[in-house]
C-alpha cells in the first residue's frame, strides 16, 4: 500500500531533493495560464496554446489521476552567478544547461519512482510520468505539494534550497495523503524584478516570455529582432539574472550529482574563443545537453550578437570578413542567418569603436 513517507523514502534514495504530494486536481492558478496567453506573452510558443485545455488540470491527461506526486532535483553547482561574473568577454550560459540533459536524467528517475509505486501497490496503481515536456503546470503541483512557492521571478522557490530545481512528476491513480502547499516567502522583496535586463515582467509573477532573454536566445527560431539584440548582452544560451540576485539562492546548496556538474567545454568560456571552435567541437560540447535544442547554427547566432554588444578584445578581428569566409571547419558561419547577424554585429562594435 503507497504511502507518502514511503514514497518519499524511494524518492530520495533515487536522487530527488525534494518530495511532496498534491491532490490531483485543478487549483484556480491553473487558470491563469489562459489570460496569460490572451495577453500574447507565450510569444511563438504555440505549443502552449495547443495544449491549454490540458494544463488545466493533470485529469485532462490522466483520467483516473488522484495524486500527483512532485519531484524537485537540484542542480546548483560551485560556480559563480552571472551577476558575479565581471569579465565582459565572457558568454552567458544559463546555469542548468551546462551538464546533461535533465529531460533524460530525470526521465530514467522519475520512472524508476514510477514503476516502484506500481510495484508497492499492486495491480491497481496506473501512472503517468513528466519532466517539463509534458501539459502540466509543474509550478502549480509542486507548490500545492509544499515543494515551495512560486516566486515573482516565476520560479519555484524552496525556503531552504532555493530556487535552482528541476521539477519532474508522477501522475498515480492512488490517492496518497497529500501535504500542505506551500507560502509564498517572498514578502516585499522586489529584486528579481528590479534586476530583469529587459523589463519582462509586466506585474510581480507574470512574466511576457517575448520580452525574456530565455525566448530570444532559445525558443527563437529566425532572426532576433535587431531592436532587441542589444538586450542580450553577453547572454548566448538563456538567461539566469532573476535568480541570480534571489535572496533564497545567496547561500543555496550545491549538488555533487555529476550530470549537472559544468562541462569544460561550457566552463565560462570566452565569447571570441567560442565563435573560433569549429562546427564539430560545438556539436560535441552541446551533446546530449540542453543546448542540443538550440543547434550550432543558432548558437552561433546568439554568439555573434553577443560579441557584439561585448565589445570584446578580438571581437572585431575573429568576425572580419575575411576570416568567416575562409573557414572551412564552420559551415555554420555562413549560413544567411547568422551572416546576418554576423553583419549586425560588425555593425555594433564598428559603432562602439567610433
Ligand atoms: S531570465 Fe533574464 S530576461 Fe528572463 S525574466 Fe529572468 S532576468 Fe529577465
Ligand atoms: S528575488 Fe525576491 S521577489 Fe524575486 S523571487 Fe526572489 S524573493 Fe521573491
Amino acid at each position: 500500500m503507497l504511502t507518502s513517507d514511503a514514497v518519499k523514502t524511494r524518492a530520495r534514495e533515487l536522487g530527488f531533493d525534494l518530495c511532496g504530494v498534491a491532490p490531483a486536481r485543478s487549483f484556480p492558478e491553473l487558470g491563469a495560464l489562459r489570460d496569460w496567453l490572451d495577453r500574447g506573452y507565450a510569444g511563438d510558443m504555440a505549443y502552449m496554446a495547443r495544449t491549454a485545455d490540458r494544463r488545466a488540470d493533470v485529469r485532462a491527461v490522466m483520467p483516473s489521476a488522484r495524486s500527483v506526486v512532485a519531484l524537485g532535483t537540484l542542480y546548483n553547482t560551485d560556480r559563480p552567478y552571472s551577476t558575479e561574473i565581471g569579465e565582459p568577454g565572457t558568454a552567458l550560459i544559463s546555469r542548468y544547461a551546462w551538464g546533461d540533459d535533465y529531460h533524460d536524467v530525470l526521465a530514467d528517475r522519475t520512472r524508476a519512482l514510477a514503476a516502484w509505486m506500481r510495484e508497492a501497490q499492486g495491480e491497481t496503481c496506473e501512472t503517468r510520468v513528466y519532466v517539463d515536456t509534458g501539459p502540466v503546470q509543474e509550478r502549480v503541483y509542486a507548490r500545492h505539494a509544499g515543494l515551495g512557492w512560486i516566486g515573482k521571478n516565476t520560479c519555484l522557490i524552496n525556503p531552504d534550497v532555493g530556487s535552482w530545481l528541476f521539477l519532474s512528476e508522477v501522475l498515480c491513480s492512488v490517492a496518497i495523503e497529500p501535504d500542505a502547499p506551500a507560502l509564498d516567502q517572498c514578502g516585499t522583496c522586489t529584486l528579481c524584478l528590479e534586476a530583469c535586463p529587459t523589463g519582462a515582467f509586466p506585474e510581480p509573477g507574470v512574466l511576457d516570455s517575448t520580452r525574456c532573454l530565455s525566448y530570444l536566445t532559445i525558443e527563437t527560431k529566425g532572426a532576433i529582432p535587431p531592436e532587441r539584440r542589444a538586450d542580450l548582452g553577453t547572454h548566448v544560451y538563456g538567461c539566469d539574472v532573476c535568480q541570480d540576485v534571489c535572496p533564497y539562492n545567496a547561500a543555496a546548496p550545491v549538488s555533487d550529482d555529476p550530470a549537472w556538474q559544468a562541462r569544460p567545454a561550457l566552463d565560462r568560456p570566452s565569447l571570441v574563443e567560442l565563435w573560433r571552435r569549429s562546427d564539430a567541437r560545438l556539436r560535441d560540447a552541446i551533446r546530449k545537453g540542453p543546448m542540443t535544442r538550440a543547434r550550432v547554427k543558432r548558437l552561433r547566432r546568439n554568439v555573434a550578437v553577443a560579441m557584439g554588444n561585448s565589445g570584446a578584445a578580438g571581437a572585431r578581428a575573429a568576425l572580419a570578413p575575411e576570416r568567416c569566409e575562409t573557414r572551412a571547419d564552420a559551415d555554420s558561419v555562413r549560413d544567411p542567418l547568422v551572416e546576418e547577424h554576423v553583419e549586425w554585429a560588425r555593425g555594433e562594435l564598428a559603432r562602439r569603436r567610433g
